[in-house]
């Protein structure tokens, strides 16, 4: 896979989470990909996953860094069911920019379940 570590933005908070510099309570991570918990869980299980470079958004993928998509997608499903949340379902969520209430401008997939949820915009 194309791109690794060094492609980071030195003022995002999500590289620093990828990079040790600040806490999180990590749940998944190889060289591509890092799943941790969401500081601020909105259901019993929230986490996020994110690509260990720096993308700002779905609007920023492209032809070079897709598969860390496909990685992503893989690997959803799979710490789904090691959490206990796959056979009950659960929400796979993308926020992008203004409109959508994107807070941190690096791609990261929410995933929440453990209850059921409300369908709200
Ligand atoms: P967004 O609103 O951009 O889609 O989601 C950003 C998410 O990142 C929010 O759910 C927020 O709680 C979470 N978040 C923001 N800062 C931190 C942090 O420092 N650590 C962790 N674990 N989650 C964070
Ligand atoms: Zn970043």
């Amino acid at each position: 896979m194309s791109g690794k570590t060094d492609k980071t933005d030195k003022n995002c908070i999500f590289c620093k989470i990828t990079a040790g510099e600040i806490p999180s309570k990590k749940i998944f991570e190889d060289d591509e990909i890092l799943a941790f918990h969401d500081i601020n869980p909105v259901a019993p299980v929230h986490f996020l996953v994110i690509p260990k470079i720096h993308i700002g958004s779905l609007n920023d993928v492209n032809g070079e860094n897709i598969e860390y998509i496909a990685h992503i997608f893989k690997k959803i499903p799979e710490i789904a069911k090691e959490l206990g949340i796959a056979g009950d379902g659960y929400r796979v969520v993308n926020n992008i920019g203004k409109n959508g209430r994107q807070s941190v401008d690096h791609l990261h997939f929410h995933v929440v379940g453990g209850r059921k949820l409300t369908w709200s915009f």
